[in-house]
């Protein structure tokens, strides 16, 4: 069959993969000049060094078949991201660990120790936390949440905390030792030449057409058997019902001699200071060396229509609007919404492109039986 894909990110470029690989003509478009989507990296002209153009991108994996997908395209190299904090002018260390917790509360605790003080800490009358703010006190205490997580996640959401789902914290974990590495995967790499080559490489197959600069229009779906969406779920069907709501990033970069922070990424957990985080980019590639540095000061907003969306917000009462469009994604016919922006998801790059694979394995097998393509292969709710 002749598939369209809208978007050359890692879902649009893993599903194209698989499909042209099965035999089938894949066209892919792209509204931007280049591939890899928000992953998109480029090397900066003036410190030669590798940047994450839309912000930072660790790969981290526990899915064996992700791991072997992404080293079959490029050359992943060892990476252990690192977070740090600055709060009240004194820097702490993160994820939530024993150091944190001991230079927080000027203590020496022991791991035992620490765990019945945390817990002591802990608001507990909430059963089932749905919210962030609830899930944060009863799982540290009001004191870590106003300090590490209260004024970070109202800048980078723009919401008070008591409006986001509990989700959105159950991503952090909470330790009671001096483990400081920010995730627990057991893969997690950065790849040598950026994010960029390893999406070229997986567009890069006869059965493949790629449109750069080309804004594909629903009304072009005739012209194909059946087309994956990657672009905003609420984009296909034009806005109609209304816009969902996607935070939006804006960095300003700044180029400094020698090292400008000495980590890769600082938050910044006070309310009043406007940027959340500072990302200094040639630490996201320790196997290289460069005397000059560049930085990016990160703030977050609510995103206009023109703007790049990158978080979807879903804040606890977006969901009717949600709702609405998944009741009308499920009645098309002949098109099947992927990825973060199609599924409106807080999706981290090794879900996505797991989640391409059971995508393209799943419209393989409804083309193989005869049998209509779904809209979606997860639950986008
Ligand atoms: N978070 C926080 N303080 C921090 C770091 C994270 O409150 O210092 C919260 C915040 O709400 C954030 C969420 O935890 O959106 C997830 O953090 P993560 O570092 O996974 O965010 P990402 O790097 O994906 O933006």
């Amino acid at each position: 069959m002749r598939v369209g894909i809208v978007g050359a990110g890692f879902s649009g470029a893993v599903v194209g993969r698989e499909l042209a690989e099965a035999g089938h003509e894949v066209v892919i478009y792209d509204a931007r000049d280049h591939v890899a989507g928000n992953c998109h990296t480029a090397r900066d002209e003036d410190t030669g060094v590798m940047v994450h153009e839309y912000g930072p991108h660790i790969f981290h994996t526990d899915i064996e078949r992700v791991w072997e997908y992404v080293n079959r395209f490029g050359e992943m190299m060892p990476y252990n991201h690192k977070v740090k904090t600055t709060v009240d002018g004194k820097v702490y260390s993160l994820p939530i660990n024993l150091l944190t917790i001991n230079q927080l509360f000027e203590k020496a605790m022991n791991p035992t120790e620490a765990r019945e003080f945390v817990a002591g800490l802990a608001e507990t009358d909430v059963d089932e936390p749905e919210t962030f703010e609830e899930q944060a006190l009863k799982f540290v205490g009001r004191r870590i949440y106003e300090a590490f997580f209260y004024g970070y996640t109202r800048k980078q959401w723009g919401v008070e905390p008591s409006q986001l789902p509990a989700s959105i914290l159950k991503r952090l974990p909470l330790r009671f030792n001096y483990e400081d590495s920010y995730f627990n995967h057991p893969y997690q790499a950065i790849p040598r030449n950026g994010y960029t080559p390893i999406v070229e490489a997986i567009l890069d197959h006869p059965g493949i057409e790629l449109h750069l600069l080309t804004r594909f229009d629903v009304a072009q779906r005739g012209d194909f058997d059946h087309v994956i969406w990657s672009g905003p779920l609420d984009g296909w069907f034009g806005f109609a019902e209304g816009r969902l709501g996607y935070r939006t990033l804006d960095f300003e970069p700044s180029r400094h001699d020698g090292d400008f922070q000495g980590t890769p990424v600082m938050n910044y957990g006070n309310y009043e200071v406007p940027y959340t985080r500072i990302t200094e980019h040639k630490h996201f590639a320790p196997w290289e060396s460069h005397e000059r540095t560049i930085v990016f000061h990160e703030y977050s907003r609510e995103a206009e229509a023109d703007d790049i969306p990158y978080y979807p917000i879903r804040l606890t009462d977006d969901h009717e609007l949600l709702d609405r469009y998944i009741e009308l994604a499920e009645k098309e016919e002949n098109v099947t919404f992927v990825g973060r922006l199609g599924t409106y998801r807080y999706l981290d790059m090794d879900r996505t492109i797991d989640e391409a694979l059971t995508a393209a394995e799943g419209i393989l097998t409804a083309v193989a039986d005869g049998n209509p393509i779904p809209s979606f292969f997860v639950d986008p709710h």
